[in-house]
């Protein structure tokens, strides 16, 4: 396993790996890996030739009261976690070669980027839909891998590239989760011990949700104020920023249950901010053709 540190030695490698035929499959992450992450890597390796990792915690996607400064690193144990898997490229720049001084541009995928964590973590998005961007540019992988756990992030980066023509293939992977169902998340290690045991509840809340629209129930405020309720009768979650049941394709939050429906949760147990979510398949529509988001994901190949 190669460490590249220099994006022009890092896109020349790449560009060389394109141009003896081999596919290259990207997986950009802010490192403190864990079995999720490993999971997008899995991927990668089977379907590709080269896999490339991406260790970078992004300074402008983080708000200026956010945990920018303390989130976990830990490069030493992620190194040793992708020698493991066999990883071709580990590419860990430097700051101030992403954002050199200077730097003005700013991409933004409108609309989408406003809704769920939008509209708490204002310019988030911007900053993650500005480092992929660039990230892409420099790795010019033939497939970028990205874990649904974070569902708007993946709607947005699928977005952007088909807005941009940019020649990826973007390929939305499975949530991994701990044994008890709390998404895995770097963030978890913020977690106490009574926050922790607390945490599944999300997972709860979510799983309870789907099992009511499964059975029938088509009335989004019900299923809302269930949600609701289940997390504030945790005295560990401090506050909902939302918990709901959104379209998708467009992240609205829907007024009837009709197709595929998104449920999603943002809830700060203590300091700490999990989101989780979950694709409910609509009852009257199992064609697996159909060409919703929901089977284009499950189907592995996208746009
Ligand atoms: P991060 O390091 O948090 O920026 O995450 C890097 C990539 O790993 C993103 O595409 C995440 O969606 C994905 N990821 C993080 N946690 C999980 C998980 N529990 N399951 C699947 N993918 C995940």
């Amino acid at each position: 396993m190669e460490m590249m540190r220099v994006p022009r030695i890092m896109h020349n490698t790449s560009v060389k790996f394109c141009m003896t035929g081999q596919t290259v499959g990207f997986v950009p992450t802010m490192g403190a890996l864990h079995e999720g992450h490993i999971s997008l890597v899995r991927r990668s390796k089977q379907e590709n030739d080269v896999t490339v990792v991406s260790i970078f915690v992004n300074p402008t996607q983080f708000g200026p009261s956010e945990d920018f400064e303390r989130y976990p690193r830990d490069i030493e144990g992620d190194t040793e976690k992708l020698k493991k898997e066999e990883v071709d490229i580990i590419f860990v720049p430097e700051i101030s070669s992403i954002y050199p001084e200077g730097f003005l541009t700013n991409v933004k995928v409108k609309k989408i980027s406003e809704k769920l964590c939008g509209a708490f973590r204002p310019g988030h998005f911007s900053g993650v839909a500005t480092v992929v961007t660039k990230l892409l540019n420099i790795v010019k992988p033939t497939r970028a891998y990205f874990g649904l756990k974070d569902f708007q992030q993946y709607v947005i980066i699928r977005k952007l590239v088909k807005d941009l023509n940019m020649e990826v293939e973007i390929v939305g992977c499975p949530i991994v989760r701990e044994q008890d169902g709390l998404a895995m998340s770097s963030r978890n290690a913020y977690l106490d011990k009574s926050q922790r045991e607390a945490a599944p509840v999300v997972n709860r809340c979510l799983t309870e949700a789907s099992e009511l629209i499964k059975s029938g129930i088509i009335n989004v405020y019900y299923i809302k104020e269930f949600m609701h309720e289940k997390l504030l009768k945790e005295p560990a979650v401090s506050v909902i920023d939302y918990a709901g049941v959104y379209d998708p394709d467009t992240l609205d939050e829907l007024s009837e249950i009709k197709g595929d429906t998104l449920i999603a949760v943002a809830v700060r147990i203590g300091e700490t901010r999990l989101i989780d979510n979950m694709l409910v398949e609509s009852r009257e529509n199992p064609d697996p053709d159909s060409g919703n988001l929901k089977n284009k994901v499950s189907k592995k190949k996208e746009i």
